[in-house]
């Protein structure tokens, strides 16, 4: 059996973890913090590839991950949602149009998986537990550290990935009470700022905000109230919904895109796995697939 440890247990690291384990591989997951402490659990986590570019491999992972979390929310996967959806289209239609969609002249509508990353990350890791994987809590400076132990190593550190290539890019959203929303919404290129609202079980995610090179983590109560409004104005049921609280985290986003890599050195193979941007979830399962090739042949 080939011993592969996996540093990151964002959502690229354990649904790499997963694939691995399917093909027999003994996995550890390294992760210097708790699994609903990384960027992943503060997605919005709808499938939609916006931000990336139409290159095949990039629409090989999201064909790749729609179906996966079409099979996933049948099968009752918790947190996994289907809702419909509908993208304004101001200029150009996007190139990733799942099967399916309807398209006009102003819009696009199609079903939108979606993952509550509150309970789909725990999901994640337990399935991983059960499947005889290990989580170890520790920071690793050097992702070679860990071949002394395993025979390759997956690097799924998103914005942590030394790599002058990575660059933040903030987002900010506001979670509110559902008024009985069942369809999702956004207008993507809204001049006064990215507009989204999307319904879960138990809130709705409002967003957004897109800002490259912003780092702080507070809340700014300016972002707040506009995106409240733009989302209001979008849809009016929202008037009066309450504000459950904000969330705000950093796109490990990265120029030319994700790096998915084999490097063979004189210890073994370091398979990078990081910079999915705005688009981690939507990517995951696809470049899963990729990791668990590259590492297993
Ligand atoms: C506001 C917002 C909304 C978003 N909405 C969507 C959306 O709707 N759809 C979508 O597809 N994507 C969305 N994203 C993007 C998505 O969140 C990211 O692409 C995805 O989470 C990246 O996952 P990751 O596993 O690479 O990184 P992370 O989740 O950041 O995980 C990195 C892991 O590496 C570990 N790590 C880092 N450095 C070290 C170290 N030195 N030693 C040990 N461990 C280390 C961390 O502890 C963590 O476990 C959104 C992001 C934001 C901020």
């Amino acid at each position: 059996m080939t011993d592969v440890t996996v540093l990151g247990g964002g959502i690229i690291g354990m649904t790499a973890a997963i694939r691995l384990q399917q093909r027999g591989a003994r996995v550890t997951v390294v992760c210097a913090a708790g699994t609903l402490e990384t960027v992943s659990a503060v997605a919005a986590a709808v499938w939609y590839p916006t931000h990336t570019d139409p290159e095949p491999r990039v629409r090989r992972w999201v064909e790749r991950s729609y179906a996966e979390f079409l099979g996933q929310a049948e099968a009752g996967v918790p947190g996994v949602l289907l809702r419909r959806t509908r993208m304004l289209v101001r200029a150009d239609p996007p190139w990733w149009a799942p099967p399916g969609t309807t398209t006009t002249a102003h819009d696009l509508r199609f079903t939108a998986p979606l993952t509550e990353m509150d309970r789909y990350l725990p999901w994640l890791h337990d399935r991983i537990v059960a499947s005889g994987g290990r989580f170890v809590r520790r920071r690793v400076e050097d992702p070679a550290e860990l071949l002394d132990r395993s025979a390759a190593v997956v690097n799924a550190t998103g914005l942590a990935a030394p790599d002058p290539d990575l660059y933040p890019v903030r987002g900010q959203l506001v979670l509110v009470t559902n008024p009985g929303l069942d369809e999702s919404i956004r207008d993507e290129d809204n001049p006064a700022g990215i507009t989204y609202v999307h319904p879960r079980r138990r809130d709705t995610v409002l967003g957004g905000t897109f800002e490259p090179d912003r780092t702080d983590l507070e809340p700014d109560p300016r972002q707040r109230a506009a995106i409240i409004d733009r989302c209001t104005a979008l849809v009016p049921e929202l008037r009066g919904a309450r504000v459950l609280g904000d969330r705000v985290g950093l796109r490990p986003a990265r120029r030319g895109g994700p790096r998915v890599e084999a490097v063979d050195g004189p210890d073994g193979r370091i398979v990078h796995a990081y910079g999915h941007g705005g688009a981690g979830m939507t990517m995951s399962w696809g470049c899963a697939d990729e990791v668990a090739d590259l590492v297993l042949g």
